[in-house]
């Protein structure tokens, strides 16, 4: 009872800072209700009003109004039907017109990852030189002393002017004596500078190890870009984020997600200090957002039984932790590299510069792939959910391959078993997935549609013409009845759901160096289905449809608030949506007008 009423005493306090949204009743929040209310079921503490709240119910309608309990929805409907229901101390917050959505969701960011990036590492997203690399990183380097590491993120040769990778000849004059990581934006590969290569033992004579590449100039000598495995040689030397950095590279995330209208999210390929750092934000209660990890399972089947024991000591989803706040999903595995790298596992050469040919290179698995099915088996027979890495029509093959055999050798509905990326699906690929989600429940992709966009110039190039239609094929999926998750893969593309929504629609590449639509628009959808798939279908990825994803009574009142309604504008206009307001469990999580 106490908690109850600590719990509406801040949600009143946060209410009152908002005092140009919201119009309260008369009377003091703390007033005692009438005596005879007391044998009545109490009133909401929350009303929103005069809205076009996009419900995503099953008949996708659009209601005026809905009341909150406990942080909890207890009514949806018109305007007349919910402020009916306020009492004395009801807050009622008039949306004037806007639209209110379910909490958005992120069906794959990294955001613990992501987090500590973003506040300790140098930024190199909108870097659009190698000069401008290079500039940063004299910058940075200046504040450190001899010897201490430097790490950046974010650089992608498909926005460096040079249309290249960076080299450690590129690095080597700004940091003599400070080894230097910059990590590539898609996270699976970097480039290392002459002292972070001698400290990590690479030289000309250094074979490439297994599942990974050391990228050589004409004579053999090794650049410093270090692709999949081989870059373990550098992460392994790097000092480990302190738990302080942890959980605060997780709160910064949480409030860039709150901002953006996002009250939950899939943070894959996790590992214990991670989730520790999870864990003691919960316990100080400031972990206000449905957070759904996956353990990463390595590329063994002894690291996959080592992450399975970290599983099985926890609760198993729809269980969770926080009522709802925290969630052991499952177990997260890499089938293959990357669409920047050209690491993906493929059928046929990848292209370079559109319409090259990387003769002789179609990627490679990133683990055996019969350690693979074995790791896949193990955790399915236990009764864990599987999220896997694909990016390759090839790597998706066997993914779904794999997941028809454990699943025709293990019957077992619900446990989703998903492929992570999903980006050039083969026919076959595409009918199992749509046979797994009908018969088990299982298969689902979770994509990302703003790979087109963030990294779509690299990745046009790499694809090539014929197969960057295939990329991303949400318009198929749809017309197989495959639902999908939405997502970021945020630090891989910035983490706002917005540019996924639009993505969706619009397929636009960010710079357009082989055309604006090189992955064409035949597979685009509309933003009804867009926004299903950052609601409904990607909370069913994180376990947590019968409590989030739409705005329906019993569920959770996660709800965000925008300038415009996403179903009315023009699609080139989705990206550009403003969250003003954003509602988690009942509660004010952010307010633009007070942020
Ligand atoms: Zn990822």
């Amino acid at each position: 009872m106490s908690a109850r009423v600590n719990r509406t005493t801040r949600l009143v306090r946060r209410m009152l800072s908002v005092a140009g949204l919201l119009a309260l009743a008369g009377g003091a929040p703390a007033q005692a209700p009438p005596p005879q209310a007391l044998s009545q079921a109490p009133p909401p503490q929350l009303l929103l009003f005069h809205g076009h709240i996009l419900t995503m119910n099953p008949g996708d309608s659009i209601a005026q109004a809905l009341a909150v309990r406990d942080g909890k929805i207890i009514a949806v409907g018109t305007d007349r039907e919910i402020l009916r229901l306020a009492g004395a101390a009801t807050l009622r917050i008039d949306l004037n017109g806007r639209t209110a959505t379910p909490g958005l969701i992120d069906s794959h960011a990294h955001i613990a990852d992501g987090g500590v990036e973003e506040l300790y590492h140098v930024h190199l997203g909108d870097a659009s030189t190698v000069a401008e690399v290079v500039r940063r990183v004299r910058a940075a380097i200046a504040r450190l002393k001899p010897g201490e590491w430097l790490q950046g993120d974010g650089w992608d040769e498909g926005k460096l002017a040079e249309k290249r990778y960076l080299a450690a000849a590129d690095l080597d004059a700004v940091s003599p004596n400070n080894p230097v990581w910059l990590m590539h934006t898609t996270g699976h590969y970097g480039a290392a500078n002459s002292v972070a290569l001698r400290l990590a033992g690479i030289t000309v004579h250094t074979p490439d190890p297994v599942a990974g590449t050391i990228d050589r100039d004409a004579r053999g000598i090794p650049t410093g870009v270090l692709k999949e495995s081989a870059k373990n040689a550098v992460l392994d030397l790097i000092p480990a984020p302190t738990p302080e950095q942890q959980r605060a590279g997780i709160m910064h995330s949480i409030e860039l997600l709150h901002h953006e209208g996002m009250t939950a999210v899939k943070d894959p390929a996790i590992d214990r200090p991670i989730w520790n750092a999870y864990r003691q934000l919960l316990d100080e209660g400031k972990l206000k957002e449905h957070v759904c990890v996956l353990w990463f399972a390595g590329s063994t089947l002894a690291s996959a039984r080592a992450a399975l024991q970290e599983i099985l000591a926890l609760p198993r989803p729809p269980q969770s932790l926080g009522d709802g706040r925290l969630l052991s999903c499952g177990a997260k595995i890499f089938m293959d590299g990357s669409g920047g790298a050209r690491t993906a596992w493929l059928y046929q050469d990848w292209n370079m510069h559109s319409t090259g040919i990387d003769a002789g290179n179609t990627g490679y698995p990133a683990v055996d792939p019969q350690v693979y099915r074995q790791q896949v088996r193990l955790f399915h027979q236990a009764g864990v959910h599987v999220g896997t890495h694909a990016i390759g029509d090839r790597a998706i093959d066997w993914v779904v391959d794999t997941y028809a055999q454990v699943l025709a050798e293990t019957p077992r509905a619900g446990l989703r078993h998903s492929i992570i990326h999903a980006n050039i699906p083969t026919d076959h690929a595409i009918e199992t997935m749509a046979e797994l989600e009908r018969k088990y429940d299982a298969g689902y992709p979770e994509a990302q549609a703003p790979f087109m966009w963030w990294i779509g110039d690299t990745y046009a190039g790499n694809f090539g013409p014929q197969r960057s239609l295939r990329l991303v094929p949400l318009k198929t999926f749809l017309s197989h009845g495959i639902r999908w998750g939405g997502g970021s893969d945020y630090s891989v593309t910035p983490l706002p759901a917005r540019f996924g929504l639009w993505a969706s629609v619009e397929r636009e590449a960010l710079l357009g160096t082989y055309g604006a639509h090189p992955f064409g628009t035949a597979e685009s959808i509309d933003i009804h289905a867009a926004l299903r798939s950052y609601t409904l279908w990607a909370a069913r990825q994180l376990f947590l449809e019968d409590r989030i994803g739409s705005l329906e009574v019993g569920k959770d009142a996660d709800i965000a608030v925008w300038d415009r309604n996403m179903y009315d504008i023009p699609a080139r206009e989705l990206r550009n949506l403003r969250c003003e307001l954003t509602i988690v469990h009942g509660e004010v999580v952010y307010d633009a007008a007070h942020p």
